[in-house]
């Protein structure tokens, strides 16, 4: 028996206790001490049942990632083969589940007879969120358990369910009260028969052709072309329909299938990206950090409210600050509705709402927040005005305070160079509602120490976002990238497009929506603004002028109820206007532009590889560290379909070599000039490389 499991028995009854910290991953050491254990406990004639427990904090998580790609992986048994020994035991055996059992680690649970749980357990099949669907029978045992419509419910959203649900579906039979593995010997006890749950039929509602119909086409329009939740479908259908071991090889087949798919290698690329992004190669990971007790904000609008939130949601206190009582009150009132509409939806308890609201301070005077461990300014985007914040912040704050800057566009070092502490300054881009969005953009300037990167990046940690350092640039990684797409986007109107044309072929390819409807929910005015700044600093600057003509219309966009859209608020579904394709008309007329038809490809092409050839450029000049965190980018911010991996994983798919291909066709085509293909793409398509890797 491995270390990593102990085996024991207690009045007559096995324990196979799992031992691998911290997710009890079911690695090569953990798999053929389980086999062990239940091999002993069913030879044993004193042993009437088995408990298979884990620790507290988790059963088991699944997989060991630590060992995936390694040859620890194939080292027998494999998970389905401890199944099916499962399935021959003949004495009743019993999941203990403390913290969570999730993937594998409920697939293990399942091919246990009963199962237990402490009410703060979480049971899950997450597969999905990887494209892949649960490949040990955890797609034909669920169904037999929870019925076909709660088990594909549960796999297709990969949601786990915590206890006290899954008492009531039936996937957990007791909810134990005070020790686990007391409760769970008990429960062991009073069983006096295996209940294998191969033998349990699918209950399915209604007529079964019917209900599979129904549900295939509800789960296509919600997964929107990703084939890993429809395959899931196909799977509990064959539970439903046919014998164990038929739909256990049909399980087999499509998870083979899906794990070499590009769907789940962009999902798996994405979820070591994740991990990937928190390493910066010259500060080390036992860099010690400053401590953050108590956060500023400077200014109360759209972008300092929900920063605001972050700081309560976290339980960290915080002041916010901005010049007059009347913008204070509007901002504080704004996060108070926030926090009430989602109390409302059940998401928050009011106890946790008004805990939340005691941690935010607000003021009128910048001087309260001198003793803050960290002040985020997030005032106008005006260079003048945050060089003046930045002089008053390093005259008040206390040595050591981080003074970080939310600006989207300026220059972090200019602002930096203001103070006599450039080294205690950084830039903490967050994407708006920033109380939502996972992005955030640790800006680290010229001067910037490693320990306030590091602590903002586990700051950022704390807050629950997706921190990805950015050197200094204009626009920094992402809105960089994003002024070459949406560049493009108003070329293929200029072109023939409509602006529904346009968004339609986005969203179809899997952006959470198009380039069209993002500036009409983002205000119009704000691109308006960095566009008329780019014609004065730099004259050359190309851009169509159609989304200026908009403007001019006063047409911001969703909150002046028209932009490329016309809006019947507070409904902020987009409704084709007329009177933009009047304005579209009447801009390619005045400008001579022959319009042609374009095709769904070419409108993505063109998106796309605008992101990609920008963030090549970006990569080289060192403003990422890696193309990965690129694609964490777009993934976390920006809607960029997450089975697609992001852009640099997306063109590394498509070849580097077809996208440079494509980008030299732009270039003999509509405002061509604008395509200058970067050295590092064409480097590494002519070698045959790739971005990631
Ligand atoms: P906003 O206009 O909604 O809010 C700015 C607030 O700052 C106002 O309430 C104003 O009264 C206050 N303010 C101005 N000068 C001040 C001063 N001297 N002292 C204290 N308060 C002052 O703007 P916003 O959208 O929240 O943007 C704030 C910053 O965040 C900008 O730098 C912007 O570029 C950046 N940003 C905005 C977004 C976005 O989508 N809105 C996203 C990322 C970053």
């Amino acid at each position: 028996m491995s270390d990593a499991v102990s085996y024991s028995v207690r009045d007559g009854i096995a324990v196979i206790a799992l031992n691998n910290p911290p997710v009890n991953g079911l690695g090569s050491v953990l798999r053929p001490g389980i086999m062990d254990g239940i091999r002993k406990a069913g030879a044993d004639p004193a042993v009437k049942a088995l408990v298979i427990i884990g620790s507290a904090k988790a059963f088991s998580g699944g997989a060991d990632i630590r060992e995936f790609n390694t040859p620890k992986m194939n080292v027998p048994p494999s998970l389905p083969e401890i199944n099916e020994a499962q399935d021959q035991c003949v004495k009743p055996m019993i999941a203990a589940i403390g913290g969570f059992a999730l993937g594998g680690g409920l697939e293990l649970a399942l091919g246990c007879h009963y199962r237990v749980a402490l009410s703060k357990s979480q049971l899950g099949l997450p597969e999905v969120k990887l494209g892949l669907l649960p490949g040990s029978g955890g797609t034909q045992r669920l169904p037999r358990v929870i019925g076909a419509a709660q088990g594909i419910q549960m796999m297709t959203t990969g949601n786990p369910v915590a206890a006290e649900k899954a008492l009531q579906l039936g996937l957990v039979d007791e909810i134990v009260q005070g020790d686990l593995l007391e409760g769970a010997i008990a429960f062991a006890k009073k069983q006096a028969n295996p209940r294998r749950i191969r033998d349990l039929t699918v209950n399915v509602e209604g007529d079964p052709k019917a209900f599979f119909e129904k549900a295939r086409a509800e789960v296509a329009r919600a997964s929107r072309g990703f084939p890993a939740p429809l395959e899931i479908v196909a799977c509990v259908e064959a539970a439903a329909t046919r014998p164990f071991d038929e739909g256990r090889q049909f399980e087999r087949e499509r998870f083979a299938f899906l794990v070499e798919g590009k769907e789940s290698k962009a999902l798996r690329h994405m979820f070591f990206a994740e991990r990937q992004v928190a390493k910066i190669p010259d500060v080390p990971e036992d860099t010690p950090t400053r401590e953050i007790t108590r956060a500023a904000v400077i200014g109360a609008g759209t972008m300092g409210g929900g920063i605001a939130m972050n700081f309560a949601n976290a339980g960290i206190p915080v002041l916010m600050m901005d010049v007059t009582q009347e913008a204070v009150d509007r901002g504080f009132k704004k996060i108070k509705d926030n926090y009430a509409s989602t109390v409302s939806k059940g998401r928050l308890k009011q106890e946790e709402m008004d805990k939340r609201i005691s941690l935010i301070r607000t003021t009128t005077t910048l001087e309260e927040a001198k003793d803050a461990d960290i002040v985020i300014e997030a005032v106008f985007e005006r260079m003048d005005v945050k060089q003046d914040m930045f002089r008053k912040l390093d005259a008040i704050m206390k040595p050591g305070a981080i003074l970080a800057t939310n600006t989207s566009t300026l220059d972090v070092n200019a602002i930096a160079e203001i103070t006599k502490r450039p080294q205690d300054v950084i830039g903490t881009h967050f994407f708006s509602p920033a109380n939502v969005m996972r992005l955030l953009e640790v800006v680290r300037g010229a001067k910037t120490a490693k320990d306030v990167l590091a602590t903002t990046m586990k700051l950022g940690k704390t807050l629950k976002k997706v921190p990805v350092v950015s050197g200094v640039c204009d626009g920094f990684i992402g809105n960089r990238m994003v002024e070459k797409y949406g560049q493009q986007s108003l070329f293929l109107i200029d072109e023939g497009c409509s602006p529904a044309q346009v968004d339609a072929a986005a969203y179809r390819w899997g952006m959470a929506m198009g380039p069209l409807a993002m500036g009409d929910m983002a205000g119009l005015d704000i691109s308006w603004e960095i566009r008329k700044r780019r014609y004065v600093e730099r004259p050359n600057f190309v851009y169509s002028k159609i989304a200026d003509r908009l403007c001019e219309q006063g047409r911001y966009g969703q909150k002046t109820g028209k932009g490329w859209y016309k809006y019947n608020l507070p409904d902020r579904k987009p409704i084709p206007d007329p009177e933009v394709d009047a304005l579209i008309g009447k801009y390619r007329a005045e400008n001579k532009i022959t319009t042609r038809s374009i095709s769904d490809d070419e409108i993505v092409e063109r998106l796309i590889y605008a992101l990609v050839n920008e963030a090549a450029y970006i990569l080289e000049e060192g403003i990422a560290l890696r193309a990965s965190d690129i694609d964490m980018v777009y993934l976390a911010g920006y809607g960029f379909p997450h089975y697609r991996g992001g852009p640099m994983f997306y063109a590394d798919t498509v070849g580097l070599k077809n996208v440079l291909n494509s980008i030299l066709r732009f270039q003999a085509g509509y405002q061509g000039s604008v395509w200058k293909p970067a050295p590092l793409l064409v480097k590494l398509a002519d070698e045959g490389r790739k971005f990631n890797g």
